[in-house]
């Protein structure tokens, strides 16, 4: 499909208006195929020849103005419309193909009960795989849709399905959407219903979901209230969509997509296992999200892709803010610091980063590749800037006065800027320009003053020569555990900070309250003092600054990989569970790259094992550390132990543990296909068949490697979920020679699946599979060689880039510390 450009999207958008869009689906018509008809009616304000978006699997008649068109496949996707009057009909017949990953309409069979559940996936740019549409956000349009299914299932959509017969089912949007995010489920879903403030919510899964949905009923629904109320308070606008259903689907890409009045989730958001709270506050946060986004991209929606961003930080700042403010689910803001932020720092320091807004998209398929770090965290954290800058009252005036303006439109930037300037004496143009249309993170570090004293000093790290103003919170620690803030706003190089009585004794942070975008780089004398602080040091949110800001330091090499392992060891079981958690997650993936301590595994299960013993039964720390010491243990006695059923106690022994034990001991070798087989008929669900794939794709064993490598590559039937449990285990740290040969083979192979799958499953693909444990010289060259090609996807270049990027730090931390590293390790 050839990928929609910003000057065309601007072109189509000036010639014609889109007046409404009736379509009808057959969703009757067996296992690989529906049937589509889209009845456009537009109006041409120029009567120019244009074009309409759509995939088919075979087109089947096209009638415009009720001419029949003469007209073949459509050329990559479009069907070129000519001889347009002042106002039009246009009439496509097609047979669609249901998709198996994730994007389109998705059919699934959940194997445990043989039930078939459908979802549409319109985002970026899948829509025309449903049906034909004039695809870009700016062409928004009342909707009314007709479905037919079998008997048994419900449909959900964008507005209230009638059920006009068995299986005839008709859905009225009066509110224009943009193409993006219409949305159709159907299937023998399992509902729950509610109603509050006259909004009717729903819940929905599949129905071997169903006793996890209803025993999580009351928190789901309190979270949706509460979410709603809130935002009724800030905007002062009214939901705009009617009912609010949150449907949890099968192997959804994304955490959930903001569909109006329809959102969709991934369902392994249904916990089947015991969820860490961790995971219960992530999901409350997505729930926020999505709801921001019924006004702020749904009610008022981007001009083009290139403001994408303003709708992900904008919704992931309500998301957080909402979360923390309203919900049972208060201390969002330290996952942000340690791992969200950790994820855009990474984006904003490789070669692939780009300015937060005007992301440069020419067309659709670039700005999917600008969906990231960067576009979710770091525009948070720009958006908690000006915040601080402009205050709550004018930064929230602002957002209702947009709101207000462009209801059921679309705006851009430049719109929103203007709203927040009518509402503030305060410069937000100049402010925008430094923070938003720049890349790159600044590094804050703290200096000794000649005349006694500290300044806080702001390093550059955006290419572009910028002044970023910081607003932040700099607190000095003192050794006997307390602390005294200062509030402190960097606007040069170098900023004295006024601490009282200051001896230059513990430890001065800045930016501990974490409201700004920047490194934190310590003095390598305060390092002595690190782990004190992270145990004397009462706020999780300025110990997460601290965390962060060994973590930078050891990605860009200026940390040796060893102390940061000895803090994480004499400093970790001090810390709260979401820390914890979070910290051995993120060390257990450093392990073979950024900690090249061949002990380093059997180091952090040491901590795992600590954390574990000191934990009472049946609490969340106990899961937590459970789940990390069976990824990190070498101790193949205790992983059988509880496999057979000898888990400590308070630990329930439920299918997801038996899983993790079983994955840990097939990667070791320790079991085979026979016992993984065992195990998928022991837990016939859908998440037995993935874990199963999982454990064959982790064995070390020639053959098995053979075979998921070739489906890898090869295999079109495997639906995406199915395909991320083979790439994401494919390599492993401990595996290395075993896959030498696949190092080559990635590069040669992977680009080629640009010829078998697309979207996001191509770029994950590619991301997943990446032979990262390879640190070696040569794999840079590897690398560098496949992206000097010219013909290689650009989702499959950005993951390859990524990921080289890290290799190249990887190395850096291998070169610079080699001695240290071969002295340490036993
Ligand atoms: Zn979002």
């Amino acid at each position: 499909m050839r990928s929609l450009t910003r000057t065309e999207a601007r072109d189509r958008a000036a010639s014609i208006t889109v007046t409404s869009y009736d379509v009808q689906l057959d969703l009757t018509q067996g296992e690989e195929h529906f049937e589509s008809r889209s009845v456009i009616e537009f109006t041409s304000l120029d009567g120019h020849d244009t074009f309409v978006d759509v995939l088919p699997a075979s087109l089947l008649r096209v009638t415009l103005n009720g001419r029949l068109l003469d007209v073949e496949t459509p050329q990559e996707g479009r069907l070129f419309l000519a001889g347009l009057r002042a106002s039009n009909m246009l009439t496509v017949d097609a047979t669609m193909a249901y998709s198996n990953d994730g994007e389109g309409l998705h059919r699934s069979v959940d194997p445990e009960d043989g039930l078939v559940y459908l979802y549409a996936m319109s985002f970026l740019p899948a829509a025309p795989r449903i049906f034909a549409c004039f695809d870009q956000p700016d062409l928004k349009s009342p909707y009314r849709i007709k479905v037919t299914t079998p008997p048994e299932w419900i449909v959900l959509g964008n507005a209230r399905a009638t059920q006009t017969a068995p299986g005839s089912w008709e859905l009225v949007v009066a509110r224009p959407l943009a193409t993006y995010f219409t949305t159709l489920v159907a299937g023998p879903y399992h509902s729950r219903s509610a109603d509050h403030d006259g909004i009717s919510l729903g819940l929905h899964c599949r129905q071997s979901l169903a006793p996890h949905l209803d025993k999580d009923v009351d928190e789901l629904f309190t979270v949706t209230r509460q979410c709603f109320d809130e935002y009724h308070r800030l905007f002062g606008i009214r939901y705009p969509f009617g009912d609010y259903h949150q449907v949890f689907v099968p192997e959804f890409n994304a955490g959930a997509m903001e569909n109006p009045g329809c959102v969709t989730f991934r369902d392994d958001l249904i916990f089947k296992a015991q969820a860490t709270e961790a995971l219960r506050t992530s999901r409350a946060n997505t729930m926020a999200h999505e709801m921001a986004h019924q006004w702020f991209g749904n009610l008022v929606t981007m001009r083009w892709w290139d403001d994408l961003w303003l709708n992900e930080s904008f919704a992931e700042y309500m998301g957080y803010r909402v979360t923390t403010d309203v919900t049972a689910f208060n201390d969002g803001w330290v996952e942000f610091a340690l791992s969200r932020k950790a994820w855009g720092m990474a984006a904003d320091q490789r070669s692939t980063t780009h300015p937060v807004a005007g992301n440069g998209a020419v067309d659709a398929q670039q700005a999917l590749s600008s969906f990231d770090g960067i576009s979710y965290t770091k525009g948070a954290s720009a958006l908690r800037q000006l915040h601080s800058y402009l205050g709550d009252e004018a930064f929230l005036a602002g957002v209702v006065d947009h709101l207000d303006r462009h209801s059921y439109g679309n705006a851009t930037l430049n719109d929103l800027l203007g709203s927040w300037q009518r509402h503030s004496d305060k410069d937000v143009l100049t402010w925008a320009q430094a923070w938003l249309r720049t890349s790159g993170v600044d590094t804050l570090a703290v200096a000794a003053q000649p005349a006694g004293g500290v300044a806080v000093e702001r390093h550059n790290g955006s290419p572009q020569d910028v002044s970023r103003p910081h607003a932040i919170t700099v607190s000095w620690y003192r050794s006997d555990g307390s602390h005294q803030d200062s509030p402190l706003v960097l606007t040069g190089p170098s900023t004295p900070l006024a601490l009282e009585s200051f001896d230059g004794s513990g430890l001065v942070l800045p930016d501990s309250a974490d409201e700004s975008w920047a490194k934190v780089r310590l003095d390598p004398s305060a390092l002595a003092v690190v782990p004190d602080m992270l145990r004397s040091i009462d706020d999780p949110v300025s110990r997460a600054v601290l965390w962060g800001a060994l973590r930078e330091a050891l990605r860009d090499a200026e940390l040796d990989p060893a102390s940061y392992l000895e803090i994480l060891e004499a400093a970790l079981p001090g810390q709260d569970d979401q820390t914890v958690d979070l910290l051995l997650n993120a060390a257990v993936s450093y392990v073979g790259t950024f900690l090249p301590i061949p002990s380093a595994s059997q180091r952090l299960a040491g901590v795992a094992s600590r954390i574990l013993e000191s934990s009472r039964p049946a609490t969340n720390r106990q899961l937590v550390a459970a789940r990390a010491l069976i990824k990190l243990t070498t101790d193949s006695d205790l992983l059988r132990a509880w496999r057979d059923g000898g888990s400590p106690e308070g630990l329930v022994a439920d299918d997801d543990l038996r899983w993790r034990l079983t994955l840990a001991m097939c990667a070791a070798g320790q079991l085979g296909m026979d016992d993984i087989e065992a195990e998928r008929r022991r837990d016939p669900s859908s998440q037995g068949a993935l874990r199963a794939l999982e454990c064959e794709a982790s064995l070390p064993d020639p053959v098995t490697k053979a075979a998921g490598w070739r489906a890898i590559v090869s295999d079109r039937s495997l639906s995406n979920y199915s395909l991320y449990a083979l790439a994401q285990n494919f390599f492993h740290p401990d595996q290395v020679e075993l896959t030498a040969d696949y190092v080559a083979r990635y590069f040669e192979e992977i680009p080629r699946n640009a010829t078998l799958r697309t979207g996001w499953v191509l770029e994950r693909v590619a991301h997943f599979t990446y032979p990262r444990y390879t640190v070696t010289p040569e794999a840079v060259q590897l690398a560098e060689i496949c992206l000097a090609r010219s013909q290689l996807d650009p989702g499959t270049r950005h993951a390859i880039s990524d990921n080289l990027d890290d290799l190249r730090r990887a190395l850096a931390i291998r070169e610079r510390y080699s001695s240290s590293l071969s002295q340490r390790s036993d």
